[in-house]
């Protein structure tokens, strides 16, 4: 037997550079490696489609950088 198995909606992962403060550990915590630090240092989001909404990024982001954004429960 066959079970279709349907992968979940792809988040919208917003860093708002004006708060952020390039402390990296966003970078260091994500568990699938979503973001790479940039020339500059701020992160960016490189391999979103791995993000499996854990949410770890926006709990310890200390400055409340990161949001989520998107229907978590949606299957693409
Ligand atoms: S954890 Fe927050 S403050 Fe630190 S680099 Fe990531 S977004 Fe910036
Ligand atoms: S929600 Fe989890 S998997 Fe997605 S970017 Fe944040 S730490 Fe990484």
């Amino acid at each position: 037997m066959v079970v279709a198995t349907k992968k979940r909606a792809i988040p919208e992962i917003v860093i708002n550079e004006a708060w952020c403060k390039k402390c990296g550990i966003c970078i260091a915590t994500c568990p699938t490696k979503v973001f790479e630090a940039k020339k500059d240092g701020f992160p960016l989001v490189v391999r979103g489609d791995a993000c499996t909404w854990c949410d770890l990024c926006e709990l310890k982001c200390p400055d409340f950088a990161i949001v989520l954004r998107g229907d978590r429960h949606a299957q693409g």
